[in-house]
């Protein structure tokens, strides 16, 4: 996809005069091509109408920066289609709620369930699992397995066959327990497709959710219009999460699913892992979709922000995609130095999900002098070596004395290096636009 509409976009620029036909032959192109990524015809079809609204032939003839507003244009109402013009439901801390998780069978739920559940864990709650799967065999020991390695209560029962009663009974007991965020798992599929949404209707009947959840995997193609809509059609379904992020797929049916659902989505799933789990940012994930990568707007402010001279040996670094600790040391020392513009980094979802939450940059700078100090205590050798295995207990005991942090802190730092060592794998290879060339798409 991204293949295309950069040739489309490319072939654009490098036309000498954007005239109409132009501006067709592009817009084809990328209709073509955010089919293919997943999004739904009648809604590429309403883009291609609302650009042609927007972007004033005029103007573009007038010499502004055509390549800039077209793109633009195409950029934003990509986010507004991402937009159902209304935030989901906020639950409270503190006050009982009881969330829903749907969806068909390996979408991801039970796994995101606990995701869900350790997120909010993390961040003060008291989160509670309950299995109301009693159709999928291993359904309860898989969420009991999870639930356990999160240290997270849960409630379900090998035995009992109707999960209406087990659904009814685990928020029951979980709310006399005090628990202000009581998550139910469902089953995803029936012998019989009717059979299913009778149950999620009658689960969510009995169990009264404050917030329905529809877990969508982003490889699913086409279908997840009418998934959504299947779903949204028996339970009232009030936000979206979509697993799977990590794999090949850009997600287009996110897109669907927020047209169908009329509900936002919250959270993607960028892998198998608990703490694979990013809140979900509308920029990030329409670039990707675009094909732009989560890199374009990265690539775009560093141009902007980081000295001339340093540019190269970054983008060569980021190209090699070889992700060191001393690499981390320096980029937390951009960030530090250039104070607000660590907002550089928050284009990267990693950083900007977990070490830089928005609003928080105070505990972020914090955290990331923290982390300085132990990687002060490290040697060459640790620094620069990209072995996962090098870091073995005793280093991290030298480490975390030589620093005066607990063992735990250290762990933690090297855990945050590890994310981000993911992340930034994924640029490897990546064509190093010269300046100027940075919007691309
Ligand atoms: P359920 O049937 O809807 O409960 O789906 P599960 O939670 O059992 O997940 C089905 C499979 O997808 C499991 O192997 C999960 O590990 C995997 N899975 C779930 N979310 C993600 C994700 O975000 N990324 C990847 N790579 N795998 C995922
Ligand atoms: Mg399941």
């Amino acid at each position: 996809l991204g293949g295309s509409i950069s040739r489309a976009i490319q072939q654009m620029s490098n036309a000498t005069i954007i005239d109409e036909k132009v501006l067709n032959e592009c817009l084809n192109e990328i209709t073509r091509a955010l089919l293919q990524s997943d999004v739904q015809f009648k809604l590429v079809r309403d883009m291609q109408t609302n650009i042609k609204k927007i972007v004033n032939l005029d103007d573009l003839a007038a010499g502004h920066n055509k390549r800039k507003i077209i793109q633009q244009a195409i950029f934003n109402e990509l986010c507004k289609m991402l937009d159902p013009g209304k935030p989901s439901f906020t639950l409270k801390k503190g006050k009982t709620s009881v969330v829903m998780f749907v969806g068909l069978q390996g979408s991801g739920k039970t796994t995101t369930c606990t995701k869900y559940a350790y997120y909010h864990q993390k961040k003060g709650w008291k989160p509670a699992l309950v299995c109301a799967d009693t159709f999928r065999a291993g359904a309860f020991d898989q969420l009991k397995q999870n639930a356990t390695k999160a240290k997270i209560p849960f409630y379900g029962s090998y035995t009992e066959s109707d999960p209406v009663k087990i659904a009814v009974e685990g928020v029951e007991r979980f709310k006399k327990e005090s628990c202000d965020l009581i998550i139910v798992d469902t089953s995803g599929r029936h012998k019989q497709e009717a059979a299913l949404f009778e149950e999620m209707r009658q689960v969510s009947e009995a169990t009264k959710p404050d917030l329905v959840i529809f877990v969508m995997d982003s490889s699913i193609g086409q279908a997840a219009f009418d998934q959504a809509q299947a779903f949204k059609q028996s339970v009232a379904v009030g936000a979206v999460i979509v697993t799977k992020m990590d794999g090949h797929a850009k997600g287009g049916g996110a897109l669907s699913a927020v047209a169908a659902t009329k509900s936002p989505v919250i959270f993607i799933g960028t892998g198998e892992h608990m703490d694979e789990f990013e809140v979900f940012d509308v920029k990030p994930f329409v670039s990707r979709l675009l094909g732009m990568g989560d890199w374009s707007g990265f690539m775009d402010k560093i141009h902007e922000v980081v000295p001339m001279d340093q540019q190269p040996e970054l983008l060569q670094k980021l190209s090699e995609g070889n992700f060191t600790l001393r690499i981390m040391y320096e980029q937390f020392q951009n960030i530090l130095k250039m104070g607000p513009i660590g907002q550089v980094f928050s284009m990267l979802p990693g950083f900007s999900a977990e070490l830089m939450p928005k609003g928080r940059e105070k505990e972020s700078q914090a955290k990331i002098k923290r982390y300085m100090t132990m990687m002060d205590s490290m040697t060459d050798e640790e620094l620069d070596s990209s072995n996962p295995k090098l870091m073995n207990e005793s280093r991290m005991m030298r480490i975390a004395r030589g620093s005066g942090r607990q063992l735990r802190e250290v762990q933690d730092m090297l855990e945050e290096y590890k994310r981000l060592a993911k992340i930034w794998s994924k640029m490897k290879g990546l064509k190093i636009p010269k300046k100027g060339d940075m919007s691309a798409l």
